[in-house]
């Protein structure tokens, strides 16, 4: 156990490889370390993962990376939220936004004062309170001004990008900052023969590459952390029915919105990402309710361009990986579990595994207490996560297809089913400490979903009629003022981060 780290390997060279490279290259600079990150061109990266959320922007700041520079270079767009259509019930979408409704008055959440709105008979939509969704629906962007005064936050944002671009924007950084970087296919793995710890990977020409710490990030393989450690892998299926993936780009549209778009599907849903010089698009289904065969010619009809390529087929596993730190090995990406792109979580949980890595970091040795709790803090992120997603298949009204019954049927993890009960009977929404979905997040989506609660918090009551109709108007007239200010998403692209035309290949 004692034995202090001077050379870290990453394996893989994905998302998850070089977004670790970067973070740790970054900030251990002085300290010393000896980098090298080992991928494979030709078993080549999972090749999706566009869609990101707003925590990325600390991930940006602490980088040192320029929004605009980064933009251009990898043909980005902005996200505002995730447009869910058609999975409360056929012609309905909702938009789950990454800013807030309204303002707390009172001590308490917007939406309960938006709850009493409504049980009085009021017809002003929550939507109308977040400029967010204010924006999406108008195509607009834009940060304050210097000058504005009014008491309404900012628009969170987060970005879609193209993940090749991405990683080598990423290899870029890494590299500048000393990640030496080596091209070969790892085909054994050595450890100490008491301990298990992880001594070096063995290339396919014979060259071997020696550590102290290894960070597996060889996607859904898990080469050192499973196929090497055995650490397990607990099945989510049974939540999460979804385990098949087909993606294929089409050309762009002439307005990039700036969401994503999620429709449901017989038998999963569909994803819909703008980039500058293309858009992603993806059917996640379940294998037990539709062939690939079937999934690729349903995706193919349902594009809004011209297709660039043959669909990709993806497999996978909801779940998570029983311990995601094991010896002196830290599985990051999908090689340390995986949650369906639903709410494009799977970059976040690279950035704040990393971010939580550092934090901890094994200074004089591998300490049982910390690996332990950084384990416990990896499967508590996973599992609030997890409930989000479940919400989506479980709170709908869709009985159309035997998947939609199936889903309907899914018996709710007991954290959900609470959150679930509490909401419905006081409009609650209770949000512990670091967590990553906030008020805002469940509410839209328990709200969007259908959910309706019986009452909502008595302090709710505490404006008069007159006073809470004058407030509405005031916050509503100031989102819509807000977001009146702003250019549209494609004029803001253009006017700070066009990225250079790109040759489209097909995938
Ligand atoms: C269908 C789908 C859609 C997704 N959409 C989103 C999204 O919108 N938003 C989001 O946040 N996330 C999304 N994700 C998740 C996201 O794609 C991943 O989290 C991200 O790309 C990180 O992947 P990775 O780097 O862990 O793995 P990979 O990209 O698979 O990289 C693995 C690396 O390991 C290397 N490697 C493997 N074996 C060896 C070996 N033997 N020797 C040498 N090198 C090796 C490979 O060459 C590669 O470089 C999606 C995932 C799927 C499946």
């Amino acid at each position: 156990m004692q034995q202090r780290v001077r050379k870290i390997v990453i394996v893989g060279g994905g998302t998850a490889g070089w977004m670790a490279a970067t973070t740790i290259a970054r900030l251990s600079k002085g300290v010393g370390f000896d980098i090298e990150l080992v991928e494979s061109m030709e078993i080549g990266t999972v090749g999706v993962g566009e869609a990101t959320i707003p925590p990325i922007s600390e991930f940006n700041r602490s980088m040192q990376i320029d929004e605009n520079d980064f933009m251009r270079a990898t043909q980005a767009s902005i996200k505002l939220g995730i447009e869910f259509v058609d999975w409360t019930r056929h012609d309905h979408s909702y938009i789950h936004p990454f800013g807030w409704y309204g303002v707390p008055m009172h001590g308490i959440y917007f939406h309960h004062f938006w709850l009493r709105h409504l049980a009085q008979g009021g017809t002003i939509p929550a939507d109308a309170f977040c400029s967010n969704i204010m924006a999406c629906r108008q195509n607009r962007f834009g940060k304050l001004q210097p000058d504005d005064r009014l008491p309404i936050p900012p628009l969170a944002y987060a970005y879609h990008f193209d993940a090749g671009l991405y990683a080598l924007y990423l290899r870029k950084l890494a590299e500048a900052d000393g990640v030496k970087r080596t091209e070969g296919k790892i085909v054994s793995v050595q450890q100490d023969g008491e301990s298990g710890f992880i001594e070096s990977v063995t290339l396919e020409d014979g060259r071997v590459v020696a550590g102290d710490l290894f960070i597996d990030c060889s996607g859904f393989r898990g080469l050192l952390i499973e196929q090497t450690l055995h650490a397990g892998y607990e099945d989510w299926s049974h939540w999460l029915p979804c385990d098949r993936a087909m993606a294929v780009p089409c050309e762009r549209t002439a307005t990039t919105t700036p969401y994503t778009r999620s429709t449901a599907r017989e038998a999963g849903w569909q994803w819909r990402i703008p980039l500058q010089h293309r858009t992603g698009n993806g059917y996640v289904y379940c294998s037990e309710f539709m062939s690939d065969d079937e999934a690729a010619s349903k995706l193919l009809e349902r594009l809004d361009g011209k297709a660039l390529g043959t669909p990709r087929p993806l497999r996978f596993k909801g779940g998570r990986r029983k311990v995601v730190w094991k010896k002196n090995v830290l599985s990051v990406g999908l090689a340390s579990g995986f949650l369906e792109p639903l709410e494009s979580t799977s970059i976040h949980l690279i950035q704040s595994m990393c971010a939580r890595f550092v934090f901890m970091f094994p200074g004089d040795g591998f300490n049982p207490a910390t690996i332990d709790r950084f384990n416990r803090l990896a499967r508590e992120e996973l599992e609030e996560i997890r409930d989000l997603l479940v919400l989506h298949y479980t709170a709908t009204e869709r009985d159309d297809t035997p998947f939609w019954r199936h889903c309907r049927a899914i018996k709710k993890p007991e954290s959900l089913a609470q959150a679930w009960e509490m909401y419905e009977s006081s409009g609650d929404i209770i949000i512990e400490g670091g967590v990553l979905f906030k008020e805002p997040s469940w509410f839209a989506i328990m709200h969007g979903q259908g959910l309706k609660p019986r009452s909502y918090h008595p302090f709710a009551n505490i404006p008069s009629d007159a006073e809470l109709q004058r407030r509405f108007d005031l916050m509503a007239g100031d989102v819509l003022k807000r977001v009146a200010t702003f250019p549209t998403h494609d004029e803001w692209i253009r006017a700070n981060c066009p990225a250079p035309p790109l040759a489209m290949k097909a995938m």
